[in-house]
């Protein structure tokens, strides 16, 4: 379960501990989704600050509440070349990483692939950021990386080119990997809305859950359609279904 944080991080320490408590007892695995106010490629020096505290603020609450990873969007381009807002992430990123050691929070930190071609933080660029940072892993949503243009996801093959590239880059990753996925409405310029399931299929989900039952990928796979318990339980019976035809 994906605790949304997007509009900011207002869940108090208590409430998050008590979380912690109910998510052990159930056996649910927790994460979380640091504000959208996010922006680690500025020059801005406020907003800068104000983008390392959400996401230290995020990382803190969902440790406490034993969540594992929060995800947040790196950034946007604006006048940078990709080199220019790539070093400026990372740099940036090294920061919040020293800060939650400091304070010894261990969480991974999640740059989730975008929707938008104007923001920084495709497969690639998150899956260096993750080679050269210690806490960041790289969260694929398929959804954006359709919209965005980079990958156009049609097939089993299609989403086994995006997970060979997370192997190549990062090993093992793909056995404990975080993922987004939905139905995507896009334009040119990328991402407009998410669908539900059976919306468009754009991408479409089941040659996903084959893909994954069949090579023995595991880790999770959040829900990010407007129906989300809903769809999260149709992904879920479809996998189960791929893990015993493969049986
Ligand atoms: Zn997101």
């Amino acid at each position: 379960m994906e605790m949304e944080f997007v509009q900011g991080v207002k869940m108090q320490e208590d409430a998050a501990i008590e979380v912690g408590k109910a998510a052990k007892e159930l056996d649910i695995s927790i994460s979380s989704h640091a504000p959208y106010f996010v922006n680690l490629c500025t020059d801005d020096k406020t907003k800068l600050a104000n983008s390392k505290r959400h996401i230290i603020s995020s990382a803190k609450i969902t440790s406490l509440a034993s969540g594992h990873i929060t995800v947040f969007h790196p950034g946007f381009y604006q006048k940078l070349t990709p080199k220019e807002a790539f070093d400026a992430a990372k740099a940036n990123l090294k920061d919040i990483e020293s800060e939650l050691k400091t304070q010894n929070i261990k969480i991974r930190l999640g740059a989730e692939t975008v929707g938008k071609k104007s923001a920084f933080g495709g497969l690639d660029e998150n899956i260096k950021l993750a080679q050269e940072l210690d806490m960041v892993v790289p969260v694929p949503d398929f959804a954006h990386l359709h919209a965005r243009g980079d990958f156009k996801i049609k097939s089993k093959d299609d989403y086994r080119a995006i997970f060979r590239k997370l192997e190549d880059g990062l090993g093992d990753y793909v056995k404990h990997f975080h993922c987004h996925f939905s139905e995507i409405n896009y334009s040119e310029k990328g991402e407009l809305n998410h669908f539900a399931l059976n919306t468009n299929n754009e991408p479409p989900f089941k040659p996903f859950m084959k893909l994954l039952a069949e090579n023995g990928y595991s880790g999770t796979v959040i829900c990010e359609t407007p129906r989300l318990d809903f769809d999260s339980l149709i992904m879920k019976k479809e996998y189960e279904s791929a893990l015993s035809k493969k049986k």
